[in-house]
């Protein structure tokens, strides 16, 4: 079902310390920063928290861990069936309310934004629109809306509030937050809005509208991220099959004239990443030198794709990536180091199969790599430009 954040404080999500003095929330939510947003709820309104207990999970040992604890109270408990699927439920990424992740393969014109987008993949890479037909463009991230490039509205949290709110870093400095506080702002009405939208399978509306007020990401405990929570739809809309096999088509065919390809019997397609995806490649540096074969096989096996195509072109951003799994007991919270690929991120692959098949298995996929109930590694077909 459709679910929508509704903010009624700004929030701090990731975390990125840019420098020493202030940390930067990033622009969207993941799924388990959600789930733990729910678990936090679950364990203030359970008649048997202990703050103390160690649960063993696969060998590592975690506190604040929510289970069914199934005592006397747990049967007339509301959060019941919450606590009781908390582990099996899915939630995605949430991104501001309608806007989309860019293409990685999106290119905007330097002199003009207004000019639009070229696509890569179908395109060359030059503004049509600015004089004489030949603009430099030059790659472009981030998020979409509207058509256009779009940023959230972060504010640093108020000098009065900030001594609230500011942490003290471990040598002793003080940092302030720079929080997410709108997703629209009309200057001339002052109307302001921070609303995040995403999915979560698993659960039941009536099940999720039990909790009147969620708190997501970090300093919640001084009044950051209080949100309300409510379902928009509870059906999800499955895409029609033959509309995809024809813009498909038209995307193979694009992409073959743009790039002088000449060959009927092989079919071209892309996927786009709509989440960050964590990807295992089996060494440490993914930007090490090697082959482009090597390069493709290598991708090909971290996606773990099991159908007779090759990795054509990669438009990705990679990084390695080292989390910290707060419920873990003992000094070293860090969770294994994984490569992360961003969001956003294209891959062009090459296939001698008919599209009807390429579908059936892209569509059984929840999503590559690890974390997927967690919203990672979520993608969709890239038919090239903004769409
Ligand atoms: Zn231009
Ligand atoms: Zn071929």
């Amino acid at each position: 079902m459709k679910v929508r954040l509704n903010f009624i404080s700004p929030f701090v999500v990731g975390g990125i310390k840019l420098v020493s003095n202030y940390i930067e929330s990033i622009d969207y939510i993941p799924g388990n920063v959600i789930r733990a947003a729910l678990a936090r709820y679950i364990l203030n309104n359970c008649h048997y928290y202990d703050p103390d207990e160690v649960v063993t999970i696969d060998g590592i040992q975690k506190k604040n861990w929510v289970y069914f604890k199934d005592k006397p109270r747990c049967s007339d408990c509301k959060l019941q069936t919450l606590c009781q699927k908390l582990g099996d439920i899915r939630i995605s990424f949430f991104y501001p309310k309608d806007t989309m992740v860019i293409p990685s393969t999106l290119m905007m014109c330097k002199m003009d934004p207004h000019h639009g987008f070229v696509d890569r993949l179908i395109q060359q890479p030059r503004c049509a629109k600015c004089e004489g037909g030949r603009g430099r463009v030059e790659f472009v991230s981030g998020l979409l809306k509207d058509g256009k490039k779009y940023n959230v509205v972060k504010s640093f949290v108020t000098r009065t509030a900030i001594n609230r709110y500011t942490g003290t870093a471990k040598d002793g400095s003080l940092y302030s937050l720079l929080a997410v506080s709108a997703t629209l702002q009309d200057q001339n009405t002052g109307y302001e809005e921070n609303v995040f939208e995403g999915q979560i399978l698993g659960l039941t509306p009536q099940e999720l509208s039990i909790i009147d007020e969620l708190r997501i990401g970090k300093y919640t405990s001084v009044g950051l991220g209080r949100c309300n929570v409510t379902v928009m739809d509870e059906k999800m809309d499955t895409p029609d099959v033959s509309k995809v096999i024809q813009s498909l088509k038209e995307f193979d065919a694009q992409y073959k004239r743009n790039n002088g390809i000449n060959d009927d019997g092989c079919r071209y397609f892309a996927i786009k990443f709509i989440s960050d995806a964590k990807l295992d490649f089996g060494f440490a540096d993914v930007n090490e030198y090697m082959s482009t074969d090597q390069y493709k096989a290598v991708w090909l096996k971290a996606l773990g794709i099991n159908l007779d195509v090759q990795v054509e072109k990669v438009y990705a951003e990679v990084f390695n990536f080292r989390g910290y799994d707060t419920s873990k007991v003992g000094e070293d919270k860090r969770e294994q180091p994984v490569h992360m690929v961003e969001k956003g991120s294209v891959i062009v692959f090459k296939t001698h199969l008919a599209f009807d098949k390429v579908i059936d298995y892209f569509g059984s996929l929840e999503g590559f790599g690890q974390d997927t109930d967690n919203g990672f590694g979520k993608f969709d077909y890239h038919f090239g430009g903004v769409c």
